[in-house]
């Protein structure tokens, strides 16, 4: 699918076009591989600072902070061509795309200062503290407590799934400091440096990842954090909490449809395999229906994130994007799956969806990899209510 814009749009695609076709990273990615989402190898520093210095990194925002006040329609060609060549802006994602934009819409000006040009210039790497063993959907529900004593937070307690805690320089991380208020009213969030007494992370390992550890557990014991360090009001940490997640949450659609039609593609590449009995698997009016089925998933996403963009443009509200996370990520989760039933025990193990810059990975591993499309940021489950409510307002 592919939309007209007007004249000065396709002179900012064919800018940027240009700019990638000469510029972007190739095969630095097999020379010294990442070891988790917040683990900057050299070159992806030095990728992110040459995206940074070009105005290329984050368009929509100021030329000092990355950008180049591209347009909203300039921001999604951005991401259109962005996710085509499957190429990502930063080794650490949460640190750009979620807690830049938090500091930017919440932090005082000295914390603007201190920590946003260093993240963006991939001076620094982040990890974000959300989830803890009994808060997780529920984010309301953390318990990591952080008292203020003097001029100083104390805090104490425990969170998990920290992508990237290991690596991280820096914390975005919700802490509850009124323990006697409703639970949505008692939380703040605190900048909390990595390297303080009394941190320790422990990552642990993951079945999609054989050689990348991710996921950790973070124990927080009395660990002493400078009062200026707070994000946004004290005990007015949840409006942030939503603010965040909603960062996340926004383009996800274009790369979901890209990465969707990518699989489609390594489907159809199966097409000439002999099956048992004689002939091609491609003569399979099952395998047939089912690569338009997934083709039709694709273009189904496409359509609707630009509808949902075309009304945000005109100021509309636009329901779409708990429909867009929770169609994407199980849209390429069932095109994963089907690839691996076909593709049968034997072969699990094979590299079908091609030469990738930032992925690697067997056709299984991707199929592995997927689940973490429909749990964070809200699981499937949880769009689903919130669909129910927001959208078709059924009864809670
Ligand atoms: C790839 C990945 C990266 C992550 N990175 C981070 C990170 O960097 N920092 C961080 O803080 N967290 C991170 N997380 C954690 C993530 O935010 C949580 O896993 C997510 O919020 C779900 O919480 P939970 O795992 O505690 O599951 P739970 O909330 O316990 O849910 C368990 C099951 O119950 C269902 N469920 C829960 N509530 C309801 C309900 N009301 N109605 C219907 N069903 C419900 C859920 O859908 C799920 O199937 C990451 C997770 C993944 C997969």
């Amino acid at each position: 699918m592919r939309l007209q814009y007007a004249p000065e749009d396709e002179r900012f695609r064919a800018e940027l076009v240009e700019w990638l076709e000469a510029n972007a990273p190739r095969d630095e990615m097999q020379r010294e591989p990442k070891l988790s989402s917040a683990h900057m190898p050299g070159w992806a520093r030095d990728w992110q600072r040459k995206l940074f210095d070009h105005g290329w990194l984050v368009p929509g925002w100021p030329p000092e902070l990355g950008g180049r006040n591209a347009t909203p329609t300039q921001q999604m060609i951005y991401f259109e061509e962005m996710s085509r060549r499957e190429i990502l802006r930063s080794a650490n994602p949460q640190g750009l795309g979620i807690i830049a934009p938090s500091i930017k819409d919440y932090g005082t000006p000295e914390q603007q200062e201190r920590f946003l040009v260093p993240t963006l210039r991939a001076d620094i790497a982040w990890c974000l503290g959300m989830s803890e063993p009994n808060a997780g959907s529920d984010l309301a529900s953390l318990r990591t407590r952080a008292e203020l004593v003097g001029d100083e937070f104390v805090v104490n307690g425990q969170k998990v799934w920290t992508s990237g805690a290991h690596h991280a320089d820096w914390c975005l991380c919700f802490v509850r400091t009124d323990p006697s208020a409703p639970k949505h009213k008692g939380i703040s969030v605190l900048l909390i440096d990595m390297r303080s007494p009394g941190i320790e992370c422990r990552p642990f390992p993951e079945l999609s990842h054989p050689e990348f550890r991710d996921f950790n557990e973070v124990f927080f014991n009395d660990v002493r954090v400078p009062r200026e360090n707070l994000v946004g009001p004290l005990n007015g940490g949840w409006p942030i909490s939503q603010g965040s997640l909603a960062h996340e949450r926004a383009m996800l659609w274009i790369t979901y449809a890209y990465d969707v039609q990518r699989a489609v593609a390594a489907l159809a590449g199966l097409g000439d395999r002999p099956v048992p009995g004689g002939g091609r698997l491609g003569d399979d009016p099952r395998f047939r229906d089912a690569l338009g089925a997934f083709y039709v998933d694709a273009q189904a996403l496409l359509a609707m994130g630009y509808r949902g963009f075309s009304k945000f443009l005109h100021g509309k509200a636009a329901p779409e994007h708990s429909l867009l996370k929770l169609y994407g990520s199980e849209a390429l989760q069932r095109v994963l799956l089907y690839g691996a039933e076909v593709l049968g025990a034997d072969e699990l193990d094979m590299d079908l969806l091609g030469p990738q810059m930032w992925r690697e990975g067997s056709w299984a591993v991707q199929y592995l990899r997927s689940f973490g499309g429909t749990i964070p940021g809200g699981t499937s489950e949880i769009q689903r209510n919130i669909i129910a409510e927001r959208v078709l307002g059924l009864p809670r």
